[in-house]
């Protein structure tokens, strides 16, 4: 019973710990509903850029791989044509016995009121590319895992480019996720003396689900950003933000299954979207036809949402 006890309150104890590891102030832990981000999301655009990057000229997107290059080409050409200056950064790392090269993209919105603050929104652009086939496919196109998460941060770079943020953001399409984090372990580990990183949003598989349920992972590791997802009315939003998979909850842990992880061993405050895994995860069928248009539009104007929030509250 006496040991019982003793773990209850170090469980507690620990969870605390936890909620405080990555702090974030907030002038207000209230999540309101910014007009903006609804009218400037447009949901032809968003489904235009994700049945390109997962349609099978490109592949299955695969790190050093033709149809990487295609995709990197198109993120390049969609963010230049907003007027942005993109940078690549590439890196290389040792994969078996064989060294291979990535590439990120980056651009960076400079902030009106707190330039000198950045917020990253990051999602990965490379996939597993051609693979053992599955009824006759062998593309693994990566509709979901993760054209979604680029589709989605190419709207957002146009919606800020046409909306200033008051806080710089860099917009960062990562690079061989897939073959163990390295695009963001690169740019994490390159990054953190010259940037303040206030805050990383990573989006990885959103555009589907059964049940209209988003997953936000992250925010129980940062009290104010845990008090801001607890004040959202249930019915806001068309979709279900939950919060969870972050290792706290009995669920799964996804703090280390996505780019998001490096920021987090970097005591870096982030938040990932993400969907549960799905029948079509990492198979050829992981295709534009088999995503959920009206739940993805509707998760990416919540993103969308609340990185307006969360900027006009961050100081
Ligand atoms: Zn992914």
């Amino acid at each position: 019973m006496k040991i019982y006890f003793i773990s209850i309150v170090l469980l507690s104890f620990i969870l605390r710990l936890q909620s405080q590891k990555l702090p974030l102030v907030l002038n207000s832990e209230t999540y309101v509903f910014q007009e903006n981000a609804e009218g400037f999301i447009i949901k032809e655009e968003l489904l235009t850029h994700i049945q390109f990057l997962a349609s099978d000229e490109l592949e299955g997107r695969k790190t050093g791989e033709y149809g990487n290059l295609v995709a990197r080409n198109y993120i390049v050409s969609y963010l230049e044509s907003l007027s942005l200056n993109v940078t690549l950064q590439p890196f290389s790392f040792q994969r078996k016995k064989e060294k291979i090269e990535g590439i990120n993209i980056q651009t960076v919105i400079k902030g009106t009121d707190f330039p000198d603050n950045y917020l990253v929104i990051s999602a990965h652009y490379d996939h597993v590319g051609i693979g053992k086939a599955v009824e006759n496919d062998s593309i693994y196109n990566g509709a979901d895992d993760n054209a979604s998460g680029i589709a989605a941060l190419l709207v957002l770079a146009k919606y800020f480019q046409e909306n200033k943020p008051k806080n710089s953001l860099i917009f960062i399409a990562l690079d061989a996720e897939e073959m163990g984090l390295q695009g963001a372990k690169y740019f994490v580990e390159n990054n953190k003396e010259n940037k303040k990183i206030v805050l990383n949003i990573n989006m990885d598989m959103i555009s589907r689900n059964v049940d209209n349920e988003l997953y936000i992972c992250g925010s129980r590791f940062t009290k104010s950003l845990e008090n801001y997802f607890k004040s959202i009315a249930e019915d806001a939003f068309p979709i279900t933000a939950k919060l969870g998979h972050d290792g706290l909850d009995g669920k799964d842990s996804w703090v280390n299954q996505s780019d998001h992880y490096y920021f987090y061993t970097n005591n870096i405050p982030f938040l990932y979207f993400g969907v549960e895994d799905h029948p079509d995860y990492h198979k050829p069928s992981d295709e534009f036809k088999n995503i959920h248009p009206d739940f993805y539009y509707e998760v990416v104007k919540f993103i969308a949402n609340t990185i307006t929030d969360l900027d006009s509250k961050i100081k």
